[in-house]
């Protein structure tokens, strides 16, 4: 009985794992030929300075635009790409749309503002990648100060992508830990980070006017950064009460939709010009 049970127990969690496996191999198959057929498309949200008004960059944001669901997005099939061993090529390719727009919009006479592009993990295994990096930007005829690099906590705090970081900063790459806070938030790394930027996560932003807890670690974060040399931006911004509450303690660079949402590339242009 035991054994039937046993076996049964394994056939059952046989078929699930070959279920998912072929499931799998179906998304996989399916995003290669999404990559290939260009049905990929970035959205820009700008980056705001709220004390003039300005707009100091914006960040390149991935969208699937499948023929038969439409929009789709990141949060849906990310996961999926990593799983498909097909993140890097992803990249590559976020790289190039990014490079290749800016180019166009150079072309149609808007000023250059820096864009940051989301870097997973596995992206630094990339053989040749400062070489690949360069070319492409040579490619377009653009300086490395365009191009800013997203990070998580978790990728900066493996130290063999050290030496990569510091080239890439020595370059002029600015280089931006997201979601800065949620994950290893011991400021003690800090020091170790070669890293320029931070990028204070919305779930602290959400907490302002809500829980003490968050609103001080904010503050924490803003006096840590300022005392370090970190340039600072607070992300998912939607309300007036978090804008001054993030002016009042010098954090006047703003990423939310209480400015912009993320935009199409022609909506970027009409807002520029
Ligand atoms: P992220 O890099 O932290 O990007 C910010 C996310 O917050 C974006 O979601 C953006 O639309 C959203 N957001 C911005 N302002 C607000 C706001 O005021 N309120 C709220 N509720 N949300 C706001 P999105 O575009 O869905 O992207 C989700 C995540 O997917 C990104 O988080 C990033 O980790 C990942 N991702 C997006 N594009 C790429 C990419 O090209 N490559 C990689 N590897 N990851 C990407
Ligand atoms: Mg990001
Ligand atoms: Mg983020
Ligand atoms: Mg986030």
């Amino acid at each position: 009985q035991a054994k039937l049970q046993e076996g049964t127990n394994y056939f059952i969690f046989d078929w699930e794992l070959r279920e998912k496996l072929e499931q799998k191999t179906m998304i996989a198959k399916y995003l290669h030929s999404a990559l290939e057929r260009e049905e990929f498309v970035l959205y820009y949200q700008p980056q705001i300075n709220a004390v003039t008004g300005e707009m100091i960059g914006m960040e390149a944001l991935i969208r699937w635009n499948h023929p038969e669901k439409g929009l789709i997005g990141p949060g849906t099939f990310i996961t999926a790409v990593e799983e498909a061993g097909l993140m890097i090529q992803l990249t590559d390719w976020v790289l190039r749309e990014v490079c290749r727009q800016l180019c166009e919009w150079r072309s149609l006479g808007m000023p250059l503002l820096r864009t940051s592009i989301n870097i997973s993990n596995s992206w630094f295994y990339n053989r040749n990648l400062i070489e690949n990096l360069f070319a492409v930007l040579e490619e377009y005829g653009l300086d490395t100060d365009v191009l800013e690099f997203e990070i998580t906590e978790s990728t900066a705090l493996l130290e063999e992508h050290y030496p990569l970081l510091q080239q890439m900063r020595d370059h002029g790459i600015i280089v931006s830990i997201d979601d800065f806070g949620t994950k290893y938030s011991s400021l003690n790394y800090l020091k170790h980070f070669p890293v320029n930027k931070i990028k204070i996560d919305r779930t602290f932003i959400t907490g302002i006017g809500v829980s003490s807890i968050d609103e001080t670690i904010i503050k924490s974060i803003v006096f840590v950064a300022s005392q370090l040399g970190y340039d600072l931006i607070a992300e998912g911004v939607e309300t007036q009460e978090q804008l001054a509450f993030l002016l009042q303690h010098n954090c006047p660079h703003i990423q939310g939709f209480l400015f912009y949402p993320p935009l199409p590339a022609d909506e970027i242009r009409k807002l520029a010009s």
